[in-house]
């Protein structure tokens, strides 16, 4: 296949080839051809143009996942401008903030959001162009319907889509900031499309595969969703958040759906294997599952690989500022005496890895240290952060720019990762080093245990008091004493935690990960 240069060249190509595939499907409610999804991407493309956007300016999108979102990121990108996906479950003022960060010129809005989203807008003195878009009609007709409403008012002339250059941003994905502000990371069309050719020399992706769309479009893992499956001229299954943490609901979709490339984080795959009921459906066309974003528990990915026995997995590490740089194929079967998680692997073809210590010097292989990538997988920066772009990267001696993840691995002899925690998630307890993910897997091992999240605090005494937040399998808990003594059975003395808190379930992230950000502040 010729290789491209924008992202959205794919769908281009794809709608020329194969106007009639399906492109896109909302379960049981619409979908939209390879063709229609073109051309309505470029209706809005012609509007953004007459609106003023040109390359090298942001669209926010502020609309749930539908057919609509995803024919607005590529009106945005055919306009040559970034596209700037914003939860739209999250308070109205965050969303405000975010779009009156990157000054975005247009923002595409749900109907029912607008008036929430445009006053918290207003309290910034923001004014973006709203694009109104009513959420409830489906397979792409509310933006049709807004876009035909604006014709009636001021034409639009029909334009050509942007030749963008690789630099030129893509998209900007806001994860929390550790000042409490989230931050805007830059990603351009070489990062993406290197990344997108990455995945097709490694999953070898064709027109008949049926890609799950299970993250939300702020989150990363959205990339792989949407920009791998149009590139193949394959089919997307958009998931709702409603099903998309609903099991029972899930499992059956993903059957109904003949879902054949899963891709999320690893919580909701747990929770499939556990109250999912997968062994009443049939997941024959299922070939591979993709997981991200966290450390899949052994026990849980275990259990799942025995009630899908069939595809083949593979654990993909990365962070938003490089996508996925190192991936592991889970050799089958898990064994059943394995309990420490599978190695985050060996680098991308298309990026090149470091480990490195605190000086920056590259450690030996089996030390400890963080690791560190470079290559056209890496973003630009933070948006309007010149500082923390700066810390995020160092320089070697010939030019290159290293991305310092923060994640602390070891390198093995076959060049496979293991990763190891958070380089700030390390602690000192009476002198010894401490990773807090170790205590976690040491719980893990409880049979019992369904999740478990180890928090450290400050303590004006002890200098350091550790917390295991833990959510359980079983109504009836253990009891403290019980839980004291398996974990005096499992680690060492100075890792026990000094209090044991459980939850029905561990709140969690707007992208399904367990939030530490809430744990610590429940101190
Ligand atoms: P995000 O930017 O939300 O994708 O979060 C990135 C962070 O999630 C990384 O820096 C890691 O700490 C963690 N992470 C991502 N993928 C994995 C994985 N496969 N295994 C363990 N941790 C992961």
């Amino acid at each position: 296949m010729r290789a491209i240069t924008c992202l959205h060249d794919a769908l281009i190509t794809r709608a020329r080839q194969s106007p009639q595939a399906v492109a896109v499907v909302e379960p049981g409610q619409g979908s939209i051809s390879y063709g229609e999804l073109d051309a309505l991407s470029d209706r809005l493309r012609d509007r953004l143009t007459q609106l003023g956007v040109g390359r090298g300016d942001r669209v926010g999108i502020y609309l749930r996942k539908s057919i609509d979102s995803v024919a607005t990121l590529l009106g945005a990108i055919k306009a040559g401008a970034a596209y700037v996906p914003v939860d739209p479950g999250a308070p109205a003022a965050r969303g405000a903030y975010i779009l009156d960060n990157c000054a975005v010129k247009v923002v595409v809005v749900d109907a029912t959001l607008a008036d929430k989203l445009g006053a918290a807008l207003e309290e910034r003195s923001a004014e973006p162009t709203v694009i109104a878009v009513n959420g409830s009609l489906v397979g792409g007709a509310g933006l049709r319907a807004a876009l035909d409403a604006a014709d009636e008012r001021a034409s639009a002339p029909g334009v050509s889509s942007v030749r963008s250059d690789p630099g030129d941003l893509a998209y900007i994905l806001y994860t929390s900031g550790s000042t409490g502000k989230p931050k805007g990371v830059m990603l351009s069309h070489e990062n993406a499309v290197s990344f997108v050719d990455w995945c097709s020399e490694s999953f070898s992706p064709t027109a008949a595969d049926r890609f799950s769309s299970h993250a939300p479009f702020h989150f990363d893992l959205s990339i792989l969703d949407i920009h791998v499956c149009l590139k193949h001229g394959a089919t997307l299954v958009l998931i709702g958040e409603d099903i998309g943490k609903d099991a029972p609901r899930l499992a059956q979709l993903i059957a109904d759906e003949r879902i054949s490339i899963w891709y999320s984080a690893p919580s909701i795959l747990a929770l499939l294997a556990q109250f999912g009921g997968l062994a009443k459906h049939d997941y024959s066309s299922l070939r591979q599952v993709l997981f991200a974003g966290e450390v899949f528990a052994v026990k849980h990915l275990r259990a799942l690989c025995e009630l899908w026995p069939r595809p083949r997995y593979f654990n993909l590490y990365g962070p938003t500022e490089t996508n996925v740089c190192t991936w592991h194929e889970v050799p089958l079967p898990v064994p059943p005496e394995r309990n420490t998680p599978y190695p985050i692997g060996k680098v991308c073809s298309h990026l090149r890895a470091r480990v490195l210590d605190q000086d920056g010097t590259v450690v030996t292989r089996g030390s400890e240290g963080e690791l560190c990538i470079a290559g056209p997988g890496v973003m630009r920066g933070y948006w309007a952060l010149p500082e923390q772009t700066s810390t995020g990267f160092f320089k070697d001696a010939d030019g290159t720019a290293w991305y310092r993840t923060g994640d602390i691995v070891t390198e093995a002899e076959d060049a496979c990762y293991t990763y190891l925690g958070r380089r700030d998630r390390m602690v000192k307890r009476r002198g010894y080093r401490v990773e807090l993910g170790e205590i976690e897997a040491g719980l893990y091992r409880h049979a019992k245990v369904k999740e478990v999240a180890v928090v450290a605090f400050a303590d004006e005494l002890a200098g350091l008091s550790i917390t295991a937040f833990l959510s359980s399998h079983e109504a009836k808990r253990p009891s403290l004493i019980e839980i004291k003594r398996f974990c005096a059975e499992n680690l060492p003395l100075y890792m026990i935690p000094d209090k044991f808190t459980w939850f029905d379930s561990l709140p969690k992230t707007s992208t399904d990960k367990i939030n530490y950000q809430r744990l610590k502040e429940l101190g």
